[in-house]
């Protein structure tokens, strides 16, 4: 491609809209552009490496037996009222109507629709197992789209879903993704981890995240400091600290604590620290009020509450349901005698020392009370993991960084084929649910992770395998014609090579097409100065800081070398 003709809309200033590195250098190396919010427009750096991206995902799923179908992104009403979803998406869901008043969506996914495909055309166990997968677009009216590709309304997902008789064959299939994956990642440089991930109330160990690790990262992610456990926090367990409570005899004592409603304020107030406070947050868990009791310097997991009651809503209750459950101003609830479903007791706060708590009246805390003696509750584990708390698997201590989400594989079980009717029969002619998992790659969000991973002061640093075009022929005067002719027949000898070669045949300084280069993160480039016409020619990596000078024959041999060195054959010029 020459460069002349390329459609490459940089930007040399840095777009007010970006916040993140990957959105400014997606925007300013003229990838992409933003049609409105959460939506955007490939331009054409940007869509080969997507494709080149979409292929290398081809390349693995084919490897593992997967088998590539495409559906449309409009979905029928009826599928997903089948499966109970229609109202699970609420506002996230683009709904469609057509001339008819016929109700579709825009998929957010599409575990109903394969599972229609496979119910129509599978009857036996003879027919399974079956993996099927597309590289689509998906639609999702994000609450806070943002990061550009990262959080987006529409975006590309490679969905997969298998389909099997037997259990043991579930797990063949999600360990054969598993390794899929891995081999994605680390085919686009990513510094990545898969981690336990939660499985809503199916528990098991079903469902494992691919994180990018990342500061800009949604998501937290678990390690151990010793062993390989990894865990989003949503999942990962914390261990009963096994602490002896100080029975002796403390009176409880009703304190006056005057418009204190923070742990802070109270720990101030009290003398005391916020280890020794115990607050009461309350919820609505799907119809129930819930209130969860954990220490005053801990954090709560929404989503182990949930899954205590197998609900799939949860959110803290309004100001005017906290007054009805404990008869004061929110600030002031405490587990004695509080009005809700259930009342859960964190290990630490049943297992810990005294605990000052309010006391459900406004402007009063109770000092010195303690599980059992005082309240009561179902205890169990209910807060967040902390930096520093024992491994739930090796028990030294687990550190806490943050991730970017960038694949998730599940084990569905029966949930969708039983609710579809999605059945086979067995050896023994018994009809039984097909069992299920879906496996899920974000397109986009791996392509800006790359970028958040592999980039500079000056621009983006592709890996090879991604690149939008691997190598770079920069002619530095382009009114000198022997020059010019020499970087016409490296840039032809490299596509010849199979190499995808750009040419910079611009009538622009050096230092700008220098800059370009570097902002579109091409791997290799090939300067074609003053020292052409003695055969010598300048080399330079894009991860690399200095060029270095090479004969022009050389040129091709280190191309080669690179190429092999990342599992690609290539031929040189010397073979041609
Ligand atoms: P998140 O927690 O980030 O919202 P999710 O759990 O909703 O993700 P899945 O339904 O598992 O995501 O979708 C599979 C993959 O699609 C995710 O791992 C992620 O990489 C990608 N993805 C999900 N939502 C978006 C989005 N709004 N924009 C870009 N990629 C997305
Ligand atoms: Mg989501």
């Amino acid at each position: 491609m020459r460069l002349s003709n390329l459609f490459m809309p940089t930007l040399r200033e840095v777009p007010a809209e970006a916040e993140i590195l990957s959105h400014k250098l997606m925007l300013r190396a003229g990838l992409m552009r933003k049609q409105a919010s959460g939506v955007y427009n490939y331009l054409p750096l940007g869509l080969k490496a997507l494709n080149k991206l979409e292929n290398i995902i081809r390349e693995e799923m084919n490897k593992e037996g997967a088998q590539e179908i495409l559906c449309s992104a409009l979905i029928p009403s009826e599928l997903l009222k089948e499966s109970g979803r229609w109202g699970v998406f609420g506002p996230e869901m683009f709904k469609q109507y057509d001339r008819h008043n016929r109700e579709f969506c825009l998929g957010p996914t599409h575990e109903e629709v394969f599972t229609d495909i496979v119910r129509s055309a599978v009857k036996s166990y003879k027919n399974l197992p079956l993996n099927l997968y597309q590289i689509q677009t998906k639609y999702r009216d994000e609450r806070r789209p943002r990061f550009g590709v990262m959080r987006s309304r529409e975006f590309v997902m490679k969905d997969a879903y298998s389909f099997d008789s037997s259990w043991e064959g579930l797990d063949t299939v999600f360990n054969k993704m598993h390794s899929a994956y891995c081999n994605v990642f680390s085919r686009c440089n990513l510094d990545y981890a898969p981690v336990e991930a939660d499985s809503g109330a199916m528990g098991g160990s079903g469902s494992v995240e691919f994180m990018v690790k990342s500061e800009i990262g949604e998501d937290e992610i678990v390690f151990c400091t010793k062993c390989s456990y990894g865990a989003n926090i949503e999942k990962a367990q914390t261990l009963p600290t096994n602490v002896i409570a100080d029975v002796s005899v403390r009176e409880v004592e009703k304190v006056y604590t005057p418009g204190i409603k923070t742990i802070e304020e109270l720990a101030k107030y009290l003398y005391k620290k916020p280890s020794e406070l115990a607050k009461t947050l309350l919820y609505k868990v799907d119809d129930k009020v819930v209130a969860v009791v954990i220490r005053g310097d801990r954090e709560l997991n929404e989503v182990k509450v949930a899954n205590h009651f197998v609900a799939t809503e949860i959110e803290m209750l309004d100001a005017e349901g906290v007054r009805e459950a404990t008869g004061a101003e929110p600030g002031f609830a405490g587990p004695m005698g509080i009005k809700a479903d259930a009342v859960l007791i964190d290990y630490e706060v049943a297992e810990g020392e005294v605990f000052s708590i309010g006391a459900n009246e406004t402007d009063y805390h109770i000092m010195n009370t303690m599980y059992k003696r005082d309240f009561d509750g179902i205890v169990g584990d209910f807060r967040k993991i902390a930096e520093g708390d024992k491994c739930p698997v090796c028990g030294e201590a687990v550190t806490i960084k943050r991730g970017i989400e960038v694949g998730h594989i599940f084990k569905l079980g029966t949930k969708y084929s039983e609710a579809l009717n999605a059945n086979f029969i067995d050896e023994n002619g018994k009809e039984n649910p097909i069992i299920m998992g879906c496996y899920g790659i974000g397109v986009n969000r791996t392509m800006a992770a790359v970028i958040e991973q592999h980039s500079d002061d000056k621009g983006i640093i592709w890996p090879l395998e991604l690149a939008p075009f691997e190598a770079i022929v920069v002619p530095v005067v382009m009114k000198d014609e022997a020059q010019v002719k020499i970087a016409e027949d490296i840039y032809n000898n490299l596509k010849s090579m199979g190499i995808d070669a750009l040419i910079d045949d611009r009538k622009e300084r050096a230092g700008v097409k220098f800059n370009d280069a570097d902002l579109i993160g091409i791997p290799f480039r090939i300067t074609v100065g003053k020292k052409a016409s003695e055969g010598i020619v300048e080399f330079k990596l894009r991860e690399e800081e200095e060029a270095r000078d090479i004969l022009i024959e050389d040129v091709y041999t280190e191309i080669v070398k690179a190429f092999k060195e990342k599992g690609k054959v290539l031929y040189s010029k010397t073979e041609l």
